[in-house]
């Protein structure tokens, strides 16, 4: 569910009309709803409610520190994976004991700066890595609580670029490794096991996989316990699947997924972390787009966009899906048009859709991409030189610019010619 519905045949963002920020920002411009965005936190955290737990947005599905100040001030925790989303976190008021620091290359710099400045918990995923964790913070005189992330060699059926629990990917210790490993980490200084960590993919439309790796997860946690460690929390990643198309069967939502983990680990007695990011701000964000040209090819017609995949590359870079809606609703009966939807960038990849069946529209019109909040702004580039794409958060009937698109001047001046030349 959405806050972006047609009224009196326009599209708004929640009471905002979209053609007024397509007017006063410009397109193409990234729209966030902010009642979305609340809502889907809180249904993870009701899902959750049988238990203590605490909900950690995962920060890289979309980062501006405004929609990190929303979900801070509701009381989402933070799940970071490098120093400046760790800063982007703080900067929105979020503390140090809500945020938890994940990722598998993460530098002796950035964990001098998260032991520096407050942190919740470490997620580690490898030998050299807790062994430097456990020089650095010795070294700081401080202890810090750290999970081990365990790869449980459980395909999530998701697509192979965003899957990460197999026994292939680069992502944690493989289970069966996991007791020799805490009991090097629990002698080592300055590090305090306090649970453990899974998270296997992105985009997952079934709860299976979730239900085998949390059971194992449940079964290590007794093993642990056996070993003496104390396994106090579970950090269970994030990775809930959003539909991309309305036409597609809905995946499950917040409250299966908790029943789930009610069901695996309820009984264990720790408290539970999750780290959704694409659920939560998935939906709650919409590209807008206007169109340019409609060109005739040879047998299909291009519907070519002043947005590109320097604005949304998740198109071009996994094969997504994106719904593609006119800001005008189309009147009733009105005859759809096939279009290769495209962007002006110098290559072919630059392509949103092709052979897509949808609203007829001409140059001038502007259209949205429906489902784009997540890994959409945060993806952004200047690629091609095009200045980076704004975003605009709107609540109730207000809105402002959270992130302005930068003049020419702002682009160039960030770069510099060398006296010698
Ligand atoms: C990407 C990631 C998440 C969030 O995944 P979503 O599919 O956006 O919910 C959570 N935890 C870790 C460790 C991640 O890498």
């Amino acid at each position: 569910m959405d806050h972006f519905l047609y009224r009196d045949g326009v599209l708004q963002a929640e009471d905002v009309p979209l053609p007024e920020i397509a007017r006063v920002v410009g397109t193409p411009a990234y729209v966030y709803s902010a009642a979305t965005l609340l809502r889907h936190y809180r249904l993870f955290d009701d899902a959750l409610a049988w238990g203590p737990h605490l909900v950690c947005y995962a920060v890289k599905a979309a980062s501006n520190v405004a929609l990190l100040k929303l979900l801070g001030d509701a009381g989402a925790g933070m799940d970071v994976v490098s120093e400046g989303e760790y800063r982007r976190a703080r900067a929105a008021g979020v503390p140090g004991e809500r945020i938890v620091f994940s990722g598998v290359g993460k530098t002796e710099g950035e964990m001098r700066h998260v032991l520096g400045n407050g942190i919740r918990q470490i997620n580690l995923e490898s030998e050299p890595e807790y062994r430097l964790l456990s020089r650095v913070a010795s070294e700081m005189g401080v202890e810090v609580p750290v999970t081990v992330r365990v790869n449980p060699d459980v395909d999530a059926k998701t697509h192979e670029k965003i899957a990460t629990g197999r026994k292939e990917d680069k992502f944690g210790i493989p289970i069966a490794r996991a007791r020799e490993t805490y009991a090097e980490v629990a002698a080592l200084p300055g590090l305090r096991v306090v649970g453990i960590d899974v998270h296997i993919g992105s985009q997952l439309i079934d709860l299976d996989p979730f239900r085998q790796a949390y059971r194992k997860v449940a079964d290590l946690t007794e093993s642990l316990r056996a070993d003496g460690h104390s396994i106090e929390r579970l950090d269970l990643g994030g990775g809930l699947g959003i539909p991309y198309a309305r036409s597609n069967a809905a995946p499950p939502v917040p409250s299966e997924y908790g029943q789930v983990i009610r069901d695996e680990v309820g009984h264990l007695g720790c408290e539970i972390e999750i780290e959704p990011g694409r659920l939560i701000a998935g939906n709650a964000g919409i590209l807008l787009a206007s169109v340019t040209y409609v060109k005739q090819g040879e047998g299909r017609d291009f519907l070519i966009l002043d947005a590109a995949m320097n604005d949304l590359i998740r198109p071009a870079m996994y094969g997504a899906h994106h719904d593609i809606v006119p800001l005008r609703e189309p009147a009733p009966g009105a005859e759809p048009a096939t279009y290769d939807v495209v962007g002006p960038v110098c290559e072919s990849g630059d392509t949103f859709a092709k052979g897509r069946t949808m609203a007829a529209v001409g140059a001038g019109d502007v259209v949205a991409f429906r489902s784009a909040g997540a890994y959409g702004a945060v993806m952004s580039s200047e690629y091609n030189s095009r200045p980076m794409v704004p975003e605009v958060l709107v609540d109730g009937a207000d809105w402002a610019v959270i992130r302005p698109r930068p003049t020419y001047d702002d682009m160039l001046r960030r770069e510099t010619v060398p006296d010698w030349l």
